[in-house]
């Protein structure tokens, strides 16, 4: 007795010659379980994607399609197809919930981007009394702080004291 060849789908024993078992995997019935197979794997949102570009089965309506899962029509029914998708938009509004961040993650990440802003840009940003930020298009140069009082007036860093103080003149 020479080898034989196991289907695990179809539960079925042959010789196991190349060409016998070549011939088999090219079954209808091979396929058919194959896919009835690998169905059972699939997600709702697989599924419904596949079967959304596939025209309802004639034959199948009428319990007549021998095709099964390698069928190239439709055997969902509209009934379950909504379902389907109503279970796929159900899965995915909860995915997205777990998603987003809480509060307090957004919290968190602010203080941490402001922090990390305000020594990136020192000297260009600056916060006033009403929590109102400014920003300045240009860098101070740091150096300038070490000469002080000796700087002229357009060199000095500015404060918000600065701005606040200010009168302004009409010119003429
Ligand atoms: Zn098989
Ligand atoms: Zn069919």
């Amino acid at each position: 007795m020479g080898k034989r060849y196991y289907c695990d789908y179809c539960d079925k024993t042959m010789v196991a010659s190349p060409s016998i078992v070549r011939t088999h995997n090219k079954g209808v019935v091979h396929q058919k379980l194959v896919s009835d197979h690998y169905q059972k794997y699939k997600d709702p949102k697989t599924i419904l994607r596949e079967e959304s570009n596939k025209k309802p089965c004639v034959r199948f309506a009428r319990g007549e399609c021998q095709f099964g899962g390698i069928c190239r029509f439709s055997h969902y029914t509209q009934e379950q197809i909504n379902a389907l998708k109503q279970y796929v938009a159900a899965q995915e509004s909860t995915k997205l919930n777990a998603d987003q961040p809480s509060f307090e993650d957004l919290y968190q990440k602010l203080q941490t981007e402001k922090t990390t802003k305000s020594q990136t840009n020192e000297g260009t940003a600056m916060y006033d009394y009403n929590g109102v930020t400014h920003v300045f298009p240009w860098v101070y140069n740091p150096v300038f702080d070490s000469f002080g009082d000796s700087l002229p007036p357009s060199l000095k860093r500015l404060q918000i004291d600065d701005f606040l103080n200010t009168t302004f003149t009409d010119w003429g």
